[in-house]
């Protein structure tokens, strides 16, 4: 196929990554097929934090993060955990982490990251207008807490980049930041206002919105599992869903932390990793609170959502593709966390949840064609950044399968660059 031929495309994956996708591609004037085992954005699009977060591009793959890595490990409360009896299996992917922590790599991605996130939040704002998810979607802007002086000068690289790169940010006093969230608790000395900043008050609805749409509009959904892609040369042939073979022009692969899976059969290496994340909702007294607030030591936000105070957060190393029950004492530290930093803001506990976040080992999601194969194009890889870069990914990937020149340079994004 040549990219301008494609008619018929199959989209493998629907959460909010594979849904913006078969919507942008809809609108492009293709027929789009979504494969997904589980209903639309029932995965990790599920229960985000909502946090549209276009400031966010200072790379997780950092020599400033891997040097407070020890110290986040040992703190039981922290950020990160490690599942010690999977560390033999995670070893490939620490290596390759460790390497794209040097400075020249991790210069690299925040360029990239930050090529992405220029048109983010106007991608996302077009999205808005288009589907109608003014109620859904908010933009009262963001903070960032922090409860030692410490903390705040050890960041201060990280608003350097920022400023560097046209983010707008404003530091506050603890005293300033209680004038506008008075539940803040007199932990708190330093904080940023992100002022762009957006977020969902349903992340769910938001996927499920889209894809009513998507059908509403001639869009056709398998609710099976695709168990095998063919590929025959430089093409591919037919994918296989709930034994039955379908064929379409170009096949997108958006199964987030699972991609690996069906990619491994074709001969691709995915180093991929689950990073998984836990929620907590919880009703809430009457407050002011109005955009998500992130502890910036703690590593979790707290955004107001239609169905309460969502905590949300916390980072558990996991194999993508030997999943284990959920460790909940990691939810019961972020109820921990939010008595601590705003105390009596929280009520009762009404659901709990956990997700695994897709991650590659440089943070930079997997974004274009592949280049031995004419017809396979891949999205996945958006770790902490998925529901943020959703909109910009369904842009730059519907113009790139309609043979439109992509507005960016996908380079930094091709999965070569681990084969
Ligand atoms: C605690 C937590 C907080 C987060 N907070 C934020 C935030 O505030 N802002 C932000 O931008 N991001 C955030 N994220 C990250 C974001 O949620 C993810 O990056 C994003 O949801 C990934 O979307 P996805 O569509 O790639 O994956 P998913 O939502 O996991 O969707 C992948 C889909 O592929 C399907 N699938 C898998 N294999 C197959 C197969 N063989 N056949 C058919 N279908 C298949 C799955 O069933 C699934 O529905 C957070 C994540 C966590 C865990």
């Amino acid at each position: 196929m040549t990219t301008q031929a494609a008619r018929s495309i199959g989209i493998v994956g629907a959460g909010i990554i594979g849904v913006q996708l078969a919507r942008a591609l809809q609108g492009r004037g293709l027929q789009v097929t979504l494969f997904d085992g589980r209903d639309p954005g029932m995965a990790t699009s599920f229960g985000n934090a909502g946090y549209v977060a276009s400031d966010e591009i200072f790379p997780l793959a950092h020599g400033a993060v891997l040097r407070s890595l020890p110290r986040m490990l040992l703190n039981p409360l922290g950020p990160l955990a490690m599942r010690w009896k999977e560390f033999p299996r995670l070893l490939p992917w620490y290596v390759k982490y460790a390497r794209a922590c040097s400075g020249k790599r991790s210069r690299h991605s925040i360029n990239a990251l930050a090529s992405l996130q220029r048109t983010a939040a106007a991608d996302w704002k077009n999205v808005v207008a288009l589907e109608h998810l003014q109620p859904l979607v908010l933009s009262n802007g963001a903070m960032q807490v922090f409860e030692t002086d410490r903390a705040f000068q050890r960041t201060q690289l990280h608003r350097d980049v920022q400023s560097e790169y046209g983010i707008n940010w404003q530091s506050l006093s603890g005293d300033a930041a209680r004038d506008k969230v008075p539940e803040l608790s007199a932990r708190i000395r330093h904080a940023v206002v992100y002022p762009a900043g957006m977020h969902v008050t349903n992340p769910y609805q938001v996927t499920k919105t889209i894809f009513d749409h998507f059908l509403a509009d001639g869009g056709t959904f398998i609710r099976a599992s695709v168990e095998q892609i063919e590929r025959s040369g430089r093409h591919l042939g037919h994918l296989t869903a709930s034994s039955q073979r379908y064929q379409f022009d170009a096949i997108v692969v958006c199964t987030g932390h699972l991609s690996g899976r069906l990619l491994k059969p074709l001969n691709y290496k995915v180093p991929i990793v689950a990073e998984r994340g836990y929620h907590v909702e919880m009703s809430h007294c009457e407050t002011r609170l109005n955009c998500p607030v992130g502890s910036s030591e703690r590593g979790f936000y707290v955004t107001p959502m239609s169905s309460g105070l969502r905590l949300a957060g916390t980072t558990e190393f996991s194999s993508a593709d030997h999943d284990e029950a959920p460790t909940w004492g990691r939810a019961d530290v972020l109820k921990r966390h939010i008595a601590e930093l705003m105390p009596g803001l929280a009520e009762q506990e009404t659901g709990r949840w956990m997700g695994h976040r897709p991650t590659m080992p440089d943070f930079l999601p997997v974004l274009g064609g592949v280049a031995d194969c004419d017809n396979l194009f891949l999205a996945f890889g958006h770790h902490h950044l998925g529901l943020t870069l959703s909109a910009v990914t369904a842009r730059l990937l519907g113009d790139l399968i309609v043979g439109t020149d992509a507005a960016i340079d996908l380079t930094p994004f091709s999965l070569n660059r681990f084969q």
